[in-house]
């Protein structure tokens, strides 16, 4: 995520960091490559020009030249005002949705074709039931396109969440309040509704969720959009928003962005908070908005609040305990490591996770070799399969016949087989040595 704009400013960052004096000239020079880093990021003028009007009017101030480390006071300036332009950190305005207390609250989803709206219904009913106890009900109004409605009912399934289906011959808005009568009559807390977007601003598509809006009253209105797009994202949003009274914005495939645009002006050119950002495909690719955080990973700080989320809801604690026993009793089998290369999966992969670390323990800050190591992640788990289950709890037994034939069949060589092998029994003696508790003796062996 933002891997172009984050090494410059970390680049800054670090530079700053080493001055012990400011001067007029070297905080020029800063200013310069702000403006530059974020003009690359295809960041909306008005926000470069806001944002580094801010950072010079601070950097020329008293909290900065009176510091006795500047250079550190600076980059704290940088970054209170990218997270001041990104909405502040005032909670009120940014992650949480404001359900009504009337049930159910309608969530409306407005956007263009392909901004990933369907997949985000699905992703924010899972949200809503999972972290928010919600019974939740989805509709689809496209009637323009049944595989627009097929999907819906495909992720909401997936979101173990209720699906309400549409009769072909229904308007939208019939649709819509069928659907609302439904969930008023069996409890529902929310209701999400999906709508048909179009490939550009279009006058009928703009009327019809008009008219939808003032039908349904609808909690939240959330506009979802693609951040690759970067400045005609927020063209669209402002767009949208002129007509339809949003009350927040969805960023999806921020995953895939590697400038930033859309993340740094959505907010200050629409004045609309960024409520969720999509960082992935999948249904757990959802991410509430944090301001502060997401300045921080800008920086190249590093987000570890969300590392820690991250580990709360996806690992699977009942695992990590089994596990834990398993140490214990001295026995931690070729099954038990593929168990934790599953887990590291989960979490959303190596480069989620390394994603949110600051960058100087990101070593492997580069998506080839990210890549590489994903790749060996897999390779692993495909070795370990092709063993069985008792070469997986006796790798000693693996003579080199075997062995030959375990790599072949995971498309190995024998050589990469033999290190995963090594590997394993180096993290074996480690933990055996870590269930005598002689830390001081693991450390030796780490370091040796
Ligand atoms: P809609 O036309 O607005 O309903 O868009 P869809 O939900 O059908 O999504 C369009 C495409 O974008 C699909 O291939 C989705 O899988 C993909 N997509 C949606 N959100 C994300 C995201 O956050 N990250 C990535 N990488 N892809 C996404």
């Amino acid at each position: 995520m933002f891997d172009t704009l984050t090494q410059r400013m970390t680049r800054i960052v670090k530079t700053l960091r080493g001055e012990a004096r400011l001067t007029e000239a070297n905080t020029q020079q800063m200013l310069r490559e702000v403006r530059l880093a974020l003009l690359e990021a295809d960041v909306a003028l008005p926000v470069v020009r806001a944002l580094t009007a801010r950072i010079k009017e601070k950097a020329l101030g008293a909290e900065v030249l009176d510091s006795l480390t500047p250079g550190q006071a600076l980059v704290g300036v940088v970054q209170r005002e990218l997270t001041a332009i990104m909405g502040g950190d005032d909670a009120s305005q940014t992650a949480e949705l404001q359900l009504a207390v009337k049930a159910p609250a309608i969530i409306l989803m407005a956007g263009l074709q392909g901004a990933g709206k369907t997949t985000t219904a699905g992703k924010l009913a899972k949200f809503l039931r999972e972290q928010q106890k919600k019974k939740v009900l989805t509709v689809s109004c496209d009637i323009y396109r049944p595989a627009a409605m097929a999907q819906l009912k495909t992720v909401t399934e997936q979101a173990q969440t209720d699906y309400f289906p549409a009769q072909a011959e229904q308007s939208v808005l019939e649709i819509a309040q069928a659907a609302l009568n439904w969930a008023q009559r069996h409890y529902h807390d929310v209701l999400i509704v999906d709508t048909a977007g179009r490939l550009g601003i279009d006058t009928a598509m703009m009327q019809e969720i008009a008219a939808l809006h003032a039908a349904l009253n609808p909690a939240e209105t959330l506009f979802v959009v693609d951040a690759m797009l970067g400045q005609d994202a927020v063209n669209t949003a402002q767009a949208f928003n002129t007509t339809l009274p949003l009350t927040g914005i969805i960023l999806t495939k921020l995953d895939g962005d590697a400038r930033g645009g859309a993340a740094l002006s959505v907010r200050h050119v629409t004045g609309l908070p960024i409520k969720f950002v999509g960082v992935g495909e999948k249904l757990d690719g959802l991410e509430t908005f944090h301001p502060d955080r997401m300045a921080r990973r800008i920086l190249g700080m590093g987000d570890l609040f969300a590392l820690v989320e991250q580990a709360q809801h996806k690992v699977d604690l009942q695992a990590a305990q089994q596990l834990a026993h398993k140490v214990k009793q001295g026995n931690f089998t070729l099954d038990d490591f593929k168990a934790q290369l599953a887990q590291m999966k989960n979490m959303g992969g190596l480069s989620s996770l390394l994603d949110k670390l600051p960058a100087q323990f990101q070593a492997a800050n580069n998506p080839q070799k990210m890549n590489q190591a994903e790749g060996q992640v897999r390779r692993m788990e495909g070795m370990i399969n092709a063993m069985t289950p008792l070469e997986r709890r006796k790798p000693e037994l693996l003579k080199a016949s075997r062995k030959r034939r375990v790599a072949t069949g995971a498309g190995v060589q024998v050589q990469e087989l033999n290190r995963m092998l090594a590997q394993y029994d180096q993290m074996r003696t480690m933990m055996k040595k870590l269930k005598g508790g002689n830390l001081a003796s693991m450390m030796r062996s780490v370091k040796g």
